[in-house]
């Protein structure tokens, strides 16, 4: 339900941004999904869809979900690296789609082993663009 949840949330926002723009009626909502968010990807348009259906402005609007692949950056020594490597390595790097908090306690630098590193892409869920007309 988490995706619901979440759908609805955007749908809102997104409301809001086309009432910003003046839209009078939205064409297409872009959504970027971080790649360590949990989330089901087939639920989650499915839910904007149906919700979206409650907006006279967004009924007939397309959804477009764009995956947003994780990057970290080393706070010691400011290299910045992703999940590809620690996946050929590790079958804890799935394990870090459904809970991100664990990422420090298996990731570490790959430049300095530091486990002090913050993630700079791939953790949210945000609204890319809206497109309608007014
Ligand atoms: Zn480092």
């Amino acid at each position: 339900m988490h995706e619901w949840a979440l759908a609805e949330s955007v749908i809102k926002a997104a409301a809001q941004h086309a009432a910003e723009l003046k839209l009078k009626r939205v064409s297409e909502v872009a959504v970027v999904f971080g790649e360590l968010q949990a989330i089901d990807k087939e639920i989650f348009p499915f839910a904007m869809k149906e919700l979206a259906k409650k907006h006279p402005l967004m009924a007939s609007a397309r959804f477009r979900v764009i995956d947003e692949p994780a990057a970290f950056r080393c706070r010691a020594c400011s290299a910045e690296f992703d999940l590809k490597r620690f996946r050929k390595e590790s079958d804890e790097a799935e394990f870090i789609h459904f809970v991100p908090e664990m990422a420090h306690s298996f990731i570490k630098c790959p430049s300095c082993k530091s486990p002090d590193f913050e993630m700079t892409a791939g953790r949210g869920v945000y609204i890319k663009h809206i497109k309608g007309s007014k």
